[in-house]
């Protein structure tokens, strides 16, 4: 169903998608008084923003996020104590397992790369470990741990930034898709939704797992394919851990009502779409780096997405308004293994009983970054997307820059590793 909420004529900016990285950047836009129009095709939070693990982690990141993920763990307090519901924040810190070599190996390259960036990362042996975390059982040698990294509900927390945007004058338009961007002079001068236009010399495409097919009425290459992830909750139960924990085969996170998210860590499922031909070359190297980790399906989706058109008739129904949330099933093989690692690592957890199971599409980006930057062939749009898995936690701080770059000030942090020239020549 179309909103009923008519969209204003104009606005300063346009935000398209209501994830973590639109509701941010909408709140960093409000904050200094620009008026910004927020447009989401379905709910807030429909897609990734409510459907990860919610771990807020520096660890195991890439060195050129690692700024712009400390920036935003300053951020998250400082919004946090403004949200009036629990959103689940706590820095319980993050731990990896080192459980097999390959694990070890990567854990202790990480601890190297932590010392340039002076963050308070240790690694923990065994007597430590079991210190820290007393019911943990299982063969490992160690853990790689960040005590100053965070954890929140991702729903509840994406809704409360879109709040304290609102509450700031930001408009936020649920069920409303934007079919197209529209040019005058190769500039942006708007968007059509299909409620009807908005006039705006500044879009932000914050799009998710849709922003590549959205640019493509525009003639821009974004390379960006999508995997699915699969999670289960548990009912409340005995606290057994504050840190989030990755290690061979289980994902968890303690959740705010008591009970834990679990997934099999880093198994991922991938529907085969005609992006994967068309990004075959730009992926080659993440997919051999990776492989062991996903697993390539042939669904309908690959027909879907092929009848799709790219050149969009701005009065028709579009894509985004046929599926207003994407919403895969979830992998319950994955996740009955994942339940028994849990069972295995801790004990006392193993009749805990779970109370959902869910998936979302994961966006990726060939090196795994995220692009944040002007998009130099269309003045006034600025593309954040690709956050590959990993931006609820940098939500705060990438928002922020989004802005920034909205505005046409100078981003608090240096976003050169964000180029989406880096991927494609734009
Ligand atoms: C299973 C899973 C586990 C994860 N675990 C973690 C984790 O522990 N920590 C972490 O930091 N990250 C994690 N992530 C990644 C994180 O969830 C995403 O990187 C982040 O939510 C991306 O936010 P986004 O706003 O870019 O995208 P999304 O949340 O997907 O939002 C994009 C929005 O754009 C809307 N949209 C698209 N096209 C249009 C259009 N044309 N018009 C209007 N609206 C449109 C969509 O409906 C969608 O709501 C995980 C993701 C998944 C799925």
């Amino acid at each position: 169903m179309p909103s009923t909420q008519a969209p204003p004529k104009s606005t300063d900016v346009v935000v398209i998608g209501g994830g973590i990285i639109g509701c941010a950047t909408a709140y960093y836009l409000s904050k200094q008084g620009v008026s910004v129009v927020l447009c989401e095709k379905g709910k807030i939070a429909g897609e990734q923003s409510s459907r990860n693990w919610g771990f807020i982690r520096k660890q195991g990141r890439d060195a050129a996020e690692l700024p712009l993920m400390i920036h935003s763990l300053e951020l998250w307090e400082a919004l946090v104590p403004q949200m009036p519901d629990d959103v689940g924040f706590h820095r319980g810190g993050t731990l990896y397992l080192s459980d097999d070599e390959k694990r070890y190996e990567s854990n202790q390259k990480w601890l190297a790369l932590s010392k340039d960036f002076d963050l308070d990362t240790r690694f923990l042996g065994l007597s430590e470990l079991s210190a820290l975390v007393p019911d943990l059982h299982g063969q490992t040698r160690g853990a790689l741990f960040t005590a100053s990294d965070a954890r929140a509900e991702p729903e509840k927390a994406t809704l409360g930034i879109a709040d304290l945007a609102r509450k700031q004058g930001a408009k936020i338009l649920e069920n409303t898709a934007v079919r197209g961007i529209e040019l005058c002079a190769g500039r942006v001068s708007g968007v059509v939704t299909e409620s009807g236009p908005i006039a705006t010399s500044t879009v932000v495409c914050a799009g998710g797992v849709w922003s590549s097919f959205f640019l493509r009425h525009l003639d821009l290459i974004f390379p960006q394919l999508k995997v699915i992830g699969s999670v289960m909750s548990t009912e409340p139960g005995p606290l057994v851990t504050q840190q989030s924990i990755w290690s061979n085969g289980l994902g968890m996170r303690r959740r705010s009502d008591g009970g834990y998210s679990i997934a099999y860590g880093g198994s991922f499922d991938c529907e085969v779409t005609p992006d994967h031909l068309r990004f075959f070359r730009q992926f080659i190297p993440a997919y051999k780096a990776g492989k062991e980790e996903v697993s390539l399906r042939f669904t309908t989706r690959f027909l879907t997405e092929l009848v799709r058109s790219t050149k969009p008739d701005f009065d028709k129904i579009s894509p985004y308004e046929r599926e207003r949330a994407l919403n895969p099933a979830p992998n319950l093989k994955l996740l009955a293994q994942a339940k028994n690692k849990l069972s295995e690592v801790f004990p006392p957890l193993k009749d805990i009983k779970i109370t959902n199971r869910w998936a979302g599409m994961i966006d990726a980006t060939p090196d795994e970054l995220p692009a944040i930057c002007e998009v130099p062939s269309v003045p006034g749009l600025i593309l954040s997307s690709g956050y590959s898995g990993h931006g609820f936690g940098i939500g705060p701080g990438a928002g922020k820059v989004t802005a920034e770059l909205a505005m046409g000030s100078k981003p608090t942090v240096n976003l050169d590793a964000f180029k989406l020239e880096r991927l494609v020549r734009a």
